[in-house]
């Protein structure tokens, strides 16, 4: 079926937007997850929003069989893929783990899918590729490196996928290289939830704010940046989501697919970042928060985190250039959207 597609790692953050996003595009998918960073209860609550059962199914893209029959259950034109371990901390004390999980899975995953004459798959890839830009505003032809195996391992998914394009002709595959997605359904039934206290900087603010955690700590007030804090391109998961969709339409009109019969013409290996354009200081996005949530966020300057980058922006033209797509929504509206989902579930989905 031309618009049937598999969604690993779809009961994640992005991943349960995203299903959102493609049924209202008119996308049919099976979610596949093995839940070891998620919740079932974020299945069941997509599935309310859209008002119909999600077909879920929970297991491993390295488990090969089960992979196996779920290509020969059902007819797919594509995937998108978005399951793997994503802390960074945690890839340095366990590379073995990060290297199994992201690389292995991809493997066998992309086995499966070759095997079944699935040619197109959308890559969850990260801005953390371009490792410390030389440039800013950073575009797909900068240089790529890497300093933690969470990144690595992106980036050796990367370069296999670009090997695969070279070898097999039919393949199209695009990598979207996500900048900083924060923010959650408007709804606020869905959201991020992190593990145990969070790595990331507006999941920790929005457990301040709620009152979780007693204080931020902003790494670096040193950089050499408009305010000496750090400057990332934050974008709204629905923003992100709608990239995906916006991605797989291109694949529909484009991909000269085993799977599709008005094929027009190969993608090949298609790396697209996925930001507003826009960089904001880690004080600007507290000044933000606080305006929304109408809570204190106290915070103290702790020195700099070991292996962060002072600045980072995307050049969003290509993604508006190839597939139509922009970012529409304002550090305003990622604030709101944040507050609701974290005051409406201060415990996430538990
Ligand atoms: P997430 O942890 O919320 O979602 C990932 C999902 O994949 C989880 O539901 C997890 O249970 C599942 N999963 C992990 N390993 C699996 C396996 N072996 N088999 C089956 N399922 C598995 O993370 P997210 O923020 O939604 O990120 C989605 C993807 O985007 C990840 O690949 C991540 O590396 C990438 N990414 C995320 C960010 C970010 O800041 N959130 C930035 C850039 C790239
Ligand atoms: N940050 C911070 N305190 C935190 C978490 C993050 O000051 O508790 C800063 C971090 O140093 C960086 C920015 O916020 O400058 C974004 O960090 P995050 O981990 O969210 O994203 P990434 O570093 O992966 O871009």
């Amino acid at each position: 079926m031309k618009n049937k597609v598999l969604v690993t790692g779809g009961a994640g953050y992005i991943g349960s937007h995203t299903c959102i996003a493609l049924h209202e595009a008119g996308y049919e998918m099976v979610v596949y997850d093995n839940l070891s960073n998620s919740s079932v209860e974020a299945i069941n609550r997509v599935s309310a929003l859209i008002d119909r059962p999600i077909d879920f199914i929970q297991g491993d893209i390295r488990d090969k069989k089960r992979l196996n029959q779920v290509f020969d259950e059902h007819k797919f034109f594509g995937v998108i893929h978005f399951a793997g371990l994503k802390a960074v901390g945690e890839s340095v004390a366990k590379p073995l783990m990060y290297y199994d999980n992201n690389v292995s899975g991809s493997i066998t995953l992309l086995e499966v899918m070759m095997a079944h004459q699935v040619d197109n798959l959308i890559f969850s890839s990260s801005a953390t590729v371009y490792g410390d830009p030389k440039t800013l505003p950073i575009d797909e032809t900068a240089p790529r490196s890497c300093t933690n195996p969470y990144g690595q391992s992106k980036l050796m998914i990367e370069h296999m996928l670009e090997d695969l394009a070279t070898a097999y002709p039919s393949l199209n595959l695009i990598s979207l290289r996500y900048f900083n997605p924060v923010g959650a359904h408007p709804s606020g039934q869905i959201g991020e939830d992190p593990n145990d206290i969070p790595n990331n900087l507006m999941p920790y603010i929005s457990q301040v704010a709620v009152g979780k955690l007693e204080r931020l700590s902003i790494f670096g007030d040193d950089y050499p940046t408009v305010d000496g804090t750090g400057v990332r391109d934050f974008i709204h998961v629905t923003d992100l989501a709608q990239g995906h969709v916006a991605a797989l339409n291109y694949l529909q009109q484009h991909a000269s697919s085993n799977s599709s019969s008005d094929a027009a013409g190969s993608v090949g290996f298609l790396p697209i970042n996925l930001g507003t354009g826009k960089g904001t200081s880690v004080l600007d996005l507290v000044a933000a928060f606080t305006k929304v949530s109408k809570q204190p966020i106290p915070y103290q300057f702790a020195a700099r985190r070991a292996g962060d980058i002072a600045s980072c922006y995307a050049s969003a033209d290509k993604a508006k250039e190839l597939l139509g797509w922009e970012a529409k929504l304002s550090i305003t509206e990622m604030c709101q959207d944040t507050w609701r989902w974290q005051s409406k579930n201060p415990n996430g989905y538990a």
